[in-house]
């Protein structure tokens, strides 16, 4: 008999069984997680999103992302039929939102990956749909997903430790949660847009720099599990969700995880806490398409859009 070694999609099972719990926890959020389980399949694979990660140049000044005025082209076709699937499940699950037609892939992409809300609620608006603004800032969220993961792949996930900053050292987005890893306890902040991991000591917040153990606390359930809590900075009112783990979490964990956990952002809003609303680094990165042709995806090159 002829036996055949396969591979488990280990993976692929956890994310499932993710999902399925997010979807009994939070019964408002169903109409998106489509949205997010089509994203986080499309980074996964990552194919045809690859070729987008800028070279970084070879001297770029301190403090600054790798995306910080990058130049991004992405493949016209796969993105093109990737947004268009968001827009399709979108429409399918908000209650008729209505979208634009006839959006500016590669502007929405830019807007995403800048968190330029206010340039796509402006795209929502054109086209002469009068799109709904909400529905298409969801969708932007997740259109921008596989190209910022494709660019921390490309980083391997980790930043070098001369990094210092509190915002993401790949996409400029300030961290989705701490995570405080092994038995080292060590603490990680980890990005929910590009999945990058970068080390920052304890007893500093992220947002303002605070280093005062008087102005940091954390909150934390008086029952239940003790491995997750919230950091507060009562200098800049900036909350912050941790994690123990025991090892990095894989970058679409770190998106489930923050959505996983409402009721710890409950908790911190309730008593005044709140996420930063501005980006922590203003990006100003630039997205066109290309187009390849027979010849040129033969031969890896690519023809950039006029
Ligand atoms: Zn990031
Ligand atoms: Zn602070």
């Amino acid at each position: 008999m002829l036996w055949r070694r396969d591979v488990r999609h280990l993976a692929n099972a956890e994310l499932q069984k993710r999902l399925a719990l997010v979807r009994r926890q939070s019964a408002e959020s169903e109409a998106w997680l489509d949205l997010v389980e089509l994203a986080l399949s499309e980074s996964r694979d990552g194919a045809g999103w690859q070729d987008a990660a800028p070279t970084p140049p070879p001297e770029r000044p301190v403090k600054t992302p790798l995306l910080f005025r990058a130049h991004l082209t992405v493949d016209r076709r796969t993105a093109r039929r990737y947004v268009q699937r968001l827009l399709t499940r979108a429409a399918a699950r908000a209650d008729g939102a209505s979208l634009p037609r006839g959006l500016n892939v590669a502007g929405l992409l830019e807007a995403a990956i800048c968190q330029d809300d206010a340039r796509i609620d402006a795209l929502a608006a054109g086209g002469g749909g009068g799109g709904d603004p909400h529905a298409l800032r969801v969708v932007a969220q997740m259109a921008a997903l596989p190209l910022l993961q494709a660019c921390a792949r490309a980083t391997g996930w980790e930043a070098p430790p001369s990094w210092w900053e509190g915002y993401c050292p790949v996409c400029g987005a300030w961290p989705a949660l701490a995570e405080f890893r092994g038995l080292e306890r060590k603490r990680w902040l980890r990005c929910g847009r590009c999945g990058a991991g970068w080390e920052l000591e304890w007893l500093r917040c992220p947002f303002c720099d605070e280093k005062s153990h008087e102005q940091l606390g954390y909150l934390a359930p008086e029952e239940g599990e003790a491995t997750r809590k919230v950091e507060v900075c009562d200098s800049c009112k900036g909350y912050l969700k941790a994690h123990a783990t025991v090892s990095a979490l894989p970058p679409w964990a770190v998106l489930l995880e923050d959505l996983t956990t409402v009721p710890l952002d409950v908790a911190a809003m309730d008593r005044g806490y709140r996420r930063p609303e501005r980006p922590g680094y203003a990006l100003e990165a630039r997205v066109t398409e290309h187009r390849r042709s027979l010849w040129s995806a033969a031969f890896g090159l690519k023809v950039r859009e006029a």
